[in-house]
């Protein structure tokens, strides 16, 4: 029995199918990570032998490739959001957890380049919450 795990960007152009198991999920506080999301950290999970496929708007899939770096994201065309992209030559997916529509059940294995994290990332349980935009 293997996994199926679907997703797809924000306005839906692209949509995919992940067959197989990830081995890792990492949340990523590195420089390139905080820039590229525009948030924390990245939410990324890898997997070394789960097979990508795109059931729609492949040719929507972008790649950029931070120059002299081995940071690089995939994206949409269209809406800019990310979705996932095999790296280290085609051997390693990387699949932004965000990107995977439904309920994920696996927990994050480690928060990583943790010495790189924002100045206002920090005991960030202990920020009020609420259930919508506060008013
Ligand atoms: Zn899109
Ligand atoms: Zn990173």
């Amino acid at each position: 029995m293997s996994n199926r795990y679907a997703g797809s960007c924000l306005c839906g152009a692209a949509r995919f199918e992940v067959l197989g198991e990830f081995e890792r999920f990492y949340l990523c506080h590195c420089e390139f990570c905080r820039k590229d999301t525009g948030s924390a950290h990245a939410a990324n999970l890898f997997s070394s032998t789960a097979v990508l496929k795109w059931v729609a708007g492949e040719d929507q899939v972008r790649q950029f490739n931070l120059p002299g770096t081995r940071h690089s994201k995939c994206f949409c065309g269209t809406c800019a959001a990310a979705l996932p992209m095999m790296q280290v030559q085609g051997q390693l997916l990387v699949v932004p957890a965000g990107s995977l529509n439904g309920e994920v059940r696996i927990r994050p294995d480690a928060h990583i380049f943790v010495s790189s994290k924002a100045s206002w990332d920090d005991e960030l349980e202990k920020v009020p919450a609420f259930e919508r935009f506060p008013v």
